[in-house]
């Protein structure tokens, strides 16, 4: 074979196989490597380790595409000076991504505006950027969509495909009360997850409060035993950052109509892990 002909069959071969990165930078690595001098077994070399960093940056880019977050936040980005409830140890220590590696679960209770879906999105980030599979959803979509699955037929289905990931968010539990169906499929969430793979969840509700959410206090103890049993929880106080940040650039507190539930109990939250 001549070299045009190997020329041209290895950037056929490299494009049928999908390597277009390589395919793409082989030229400029020939010339370059003809001039400096270089081994063949330098220039492959160069070559191949562009090709494994661009797929692991596009594998990383698809990943956090099919989690669904509705917004970007990143851990780097949450001021812990503004938020002292927060202990930024324990954050950093779930940011290792052990808990998805041991299948526990992390709770983030605190009011709203208080950084409970940025620290849920900041470590959802994290995982699919450690290679996990993760998905974002609100609680009450998720549960909207797999009633919408029963009543066509394919709610084991659409179950199984919730419950796979790695690393699950459900996030802004409480805001709405549930009805006794979407109850029990959240329970069947749980049941499903519990010991095998790791799930998030946020709420404005403490504990004692997701019997009410729940509407059923006896159907509450048992997700709760579950979800807790091995647990991480990070209660929130204070107030919202946003109306904060707002006030401090002169903009006067705006009055927030109550579209939900958001009763603060006198009780307060504790920290407890
Ligand atoms: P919620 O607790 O209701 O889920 P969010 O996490 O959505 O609240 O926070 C509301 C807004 O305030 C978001 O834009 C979020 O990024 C920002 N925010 C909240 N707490 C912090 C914080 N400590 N540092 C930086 N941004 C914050
Ligand atoms: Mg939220």
């Amino acid at each position: 074979m001549t070299g045009n002909l190997a020329y041209e069959r290895l950037h056929a071969n490299l494009q049928a196989m999908g390597w277009l990165t390589l395919e793409r930078n082989l030229d400029g690595a020939l010339e370059l490597g003809t001039k400096e001098e270089r081994s063949f077994a330098e220039i492959l070399d160069g070559l191949v380790e562009q090709e494994r960093k661009a797929r692991q940056t596009n594998l990383i880019e698809l990943r956090l595409r099919l989690a669904g977050f509705p917004v970007r936040k990143t851990l780097e980005e949450f001021d812990y000076k503004a938020q002292p409830s927060v202990d930024r140890k324990t954050i950093e220590e779930l940011a290792t991504m052990r808990f998805v590696h041991s299948a526990e679960n992390v709770l983030f209770l605190g009011p709203a505006g208080v950084g409970n879906t940025h620290l849920a999105i900041g470590l959802g980030r994290g995982a699919a950027r450690a290679g996990l599979s993760v998905t974002y959803t609100s609680a009450g979509k998720a549960l909207r969509k797999l009633k919408e699955a029963h009543e066509r037929g394919v709610g084991e289905r659409a179950l199984r495909t919730l419950c796979s990931p790695k690393l699950l968010i459900l996030d802004e539990i409480g805001y709405l009360p549930w009805d006794k169906e979407s109850a029990h499929l959240f329970f069947r969430i749980v049941e499903n997850r519990y010991e095998r793979v790791s799930t998030i969840f946020t709420s404005n509700k403490v504990y004692s409060e997701w019997g009410e959410v729940l509407g059923d206090p006896v159907l509450a103890s048992a997700v709760l035993n579950r979800i807790l049993h091995h647990s991480t929880t990070v209660n929130i106080k204070g107030e919202s950052y946003r109306l904060r940040t707002e006030r401090r650039a002169g903009t006067p507190t705006p009055v927030i109509p109550m579209e939900t539930p958001m009763k603060e109990k006198p009780r307060g939250r504790t920290t407890e892990e």
